[in-house]
């Protein structure tokens, strides 16, 4: 099911919350501001962050 050539492997956004201290964003790869919201998802075993609203630093997405 996962891709493997060309892309990082997909995250399955689960739910929003508040970033954990020391996490950056998947997406822009930037550190979080305190009670930021942000997306929580998984990628295999891996817990992962993005911005919820919108990355301020990302060009797109
Ligand atoms: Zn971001």
């Amino acid at each position: 099911m996962e891709e493997k050539s060309g892309r990082a492997a997909a995250v399955e956004w689960e739910y929003v919350t508040y970033a954990p201290a020391g996490v950056s964003c998947h997406v822009c790869r930037r550190g979080f501001e305190p009670l930021v919201p942000v997306w929580r998802g998984g990628v295999g075993a891996a817990a992962v962050y993005r911005h919820a609203v919108r990355c301020p630093w990302a060009e797109e997405l």
